[in-house]
Formats: structure tokens, sequence, C-alpha cells
């Protein structure tokens, strides 16, 4: 099999603020491997909180072999070496593009799955002033009837947030305050938010607070989900009793396998699952979204908000997911906007 990389900076539409920080641009990494005369798409979007780069995931690429058949993708992860979470993602997601391209079905034909039940994807709000956030709000409010508002650390802020976005817009509410709550302001803020309609509440605490998240979860009237915390499979066991339900990342999980494993081991534990993501172009998301009819939520916006995503794929009507039907991810190039088009002509 040949591999082939490239980088590529994501513009988005907005700055997007959360309580780590603000992003104006992303630079992620696409990922081809050629075998058999097709080619197989995945995107590696690094992960920051992890301390991971495009160039990072670009040195864990070069000059990495992969063995010979695709669809020995247990042997050809396995024979990775540690590094790039994101990077290994992207092989992942290129190797089971080429297994649908080869037996010409779509990914969640190959899993045995109803795209049907694929849950509504929420869209995320980023922090902001509130009546910025609030405009956006109805915007969104037109094209989905989840969203999700993040929340920082400023208690009268977060309720003044969510009383004016609950004025201004129909839509079902949650919220991730992206671990930026102690254990009081979390007992304190939850029972507000659930007076105000909001119907789950993402990483009230810091990432390694279970123990605030064993005495949070009993008294909570909210369900909570757990984000930062889960990266792969061996992650979830112990946020049993803690939370409600995680938060499953493609790129955290180094892939679309790990992933699986992951919605199988929170199910052995009675989680919900919600399939998340990061900043992507619609490869990485249409890869995720092929394992949205196993969920119970999903938030797979992170395409939505770029400006000059080079491909299509999954689309959203009405939040609702509609997975493509071509073979693999289903992923095409995007027409360029008419007008636009080189005639190649240099007379
Ligand atoms: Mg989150």
């Amino acid at each position: 099999m040949h591999l082939d990389y490239q980088p590529i900076t994501l513009n988005l539409e907005t700055p997007f603020r959360i309580a780590h920080g603000t992003s104006l641009v992303r630079e992620n990494v696409l990922v081809r491997i050629r075998a058999a005369g097709l080619e197989g798409l995945g995107e590696a979007a690094p992960v920051r909180q992890h301390h991971e780069t495009q160039a990072g995931v670009m040195d864990y690429l070069a000059g990495l072999e992969l063995p010979g058949d695709p669809f020995l993708l247990e042997e050809v992860m396995a024979s990775l070496p540690p590094g790039s979470q994101a990077a290994k993602a992207a092989i992942d997601m290129a190797l089971h593009d080429l297994q649908g391209k080869m037996l010409g079905v779509p990914l969640y034909r190959l899993w045995g799955l109803n795209p049907a039940r694929a849950p509504e994807t929420s869209f995320t709000l980023g922090l902001g002033p509130v009546a910025e956030v609030e405009a956006k709000a109805r915007a969104a409010a037109e094209r989905f009837s989840i969203l999700k508002l993040k929340l920082d650390a400023d208690e009268a802020g977060c309720l003044a947030l969510v009383r004016a976005v609950r004025a201004a817009v129909d839509s079902r509410l949650v919220a991730d305050a992206n671990c930026a709550w102690t254990v009081d302001q979390a007992l304190r803020l939850i029972p507000a938010l659930a007076d105000l309609g909001l119907e789950w509440i993402e990483q009230p605490l810091a990432e390694e607070d279970l123990e605030g998240l064993r005495k949070l979860h009993p008294e909570s009237p909210l369900p909570i989900f757990a984000d930062e915390p889960v990266r792969t499979a061996r992650d979830i066991p112990r946020l049993a009793g803690c939370v409600d339900g995680v938060n499953i990342k493609v790129m955290k999980a180094g892939g679309l396998r790990e992933a699986q494993r992951m919605i199988a081991v929170a199910r052995a534990h009675d989680l919900q699952v919600m399939l998340g993501c990061m900043m992507e172009t619609s490869v990485g998301i249409t890869a995720a979204a092929h394992l949205a009819p196993l969920v119970d939520w999903a938030d797979l916006d992170g395409n939505l908000t770029v400006t000059n995503d080079p491909f299509i794929g999954v689309l959203v009507e009405k939040g609702k997911l509609i997975l493509p039907d071509g073979p693999g991810l289903g992923v095409r190039p995007r027409p360029a906007p008419a007008g636009t088009e080189d005639s190649g002509a240099k007379t």
C-alpha cells in the first residue's frame, strides 16, 4: 500500500471560543492510501490539549511503511509505532474507505448499520457575548433542533447566556462546560440549568476530578457526559458510576475501529454514548457519521463552520445526518463554485 499525506489549513467561519481557548483556523492533515488502483481517504485533526500538532502528525507519517493488505486492518493498526492518535485515526479511516471501495459498499453497510437510525446532530455555539451567542442561536435554530452551548466559569454569565438563548429559540438545549467548574459551582449551576430546560451537561469538572464527579453525579438533576477524560476504551470502565454517558471522538480514539470498541465498552457499563468531533473536513466528520446509527447523541458539526472544506460527504437536513451511499466513506471532492473554475487554457 502506498501512503501519501498533505497539510490542510481549515478556515473557520467565525473564531470559535471554548473554555480552553480561541481558534480562527485549524491545521489538519489529509491522508491517502492507495492499493489495487483505488484510493482511501483519511484525515488527522491534531488534538491540541493532547499536545498534538500538524507537524507532529506529518513527522509520524513520514517514512511509515504499511503492510500490504487493507483488509488486515487489525494487523496494520497493531504494526503502527506509538504516537499521534490523530495520525492513526487518519490511517484507520483511509483503510476503512479502501475496504468499502474494494467491496463497493458504504461503510455503514459493511458494519451492518441502518443509516436511518443516526440521531440528529447538535450544533455547537462557541463562547461569546450574550447578544452574539443569542444571534448565532437564532440562525442555527433554523437548521438544527438541538443546540449545544459552551459555558465557562462565570456562573452569572452562564445563567444569563442560557436564559437569553432559552428566550430566543425553541430548540432543545444542551451544554458543555469543558472542565470549567468546581463541584460546588456545578451543584449550584446544574439545578438552575435544569430549570431552564437544558437536557444534559458535558464535562462540568476538571478532567481528572473523578472524585468530584462521584459526589456530583447522584445529586445532579441532569445527565452528565464525560468528554476530556475519554480517549480510548480503557478510559471508560473507571467512569461508570461517575457519569451517565461518554463523548467518543475518533481523533482521540485513534480510529473508527477503536471508537467501535469504545461504544461496546460504554454499553457494557450502561453508559449513554455521544459521538463528538474536532474541527475537521467532511472526510473526518463523514467517517465518524458512519458510526452514528450506534449512538444516542451526535455532535458532528465540525465541518459545518469550515469555509474551505474541499469535500462533500455526510449532509445535515434539519439536524438529521444524511449519510452518503457511495462506497467506503462516500466522500467526494466538492465541485468548485460556479465562475471559479480554471479553464486551464493559457492562450
Ligand atoms: Mg466537549
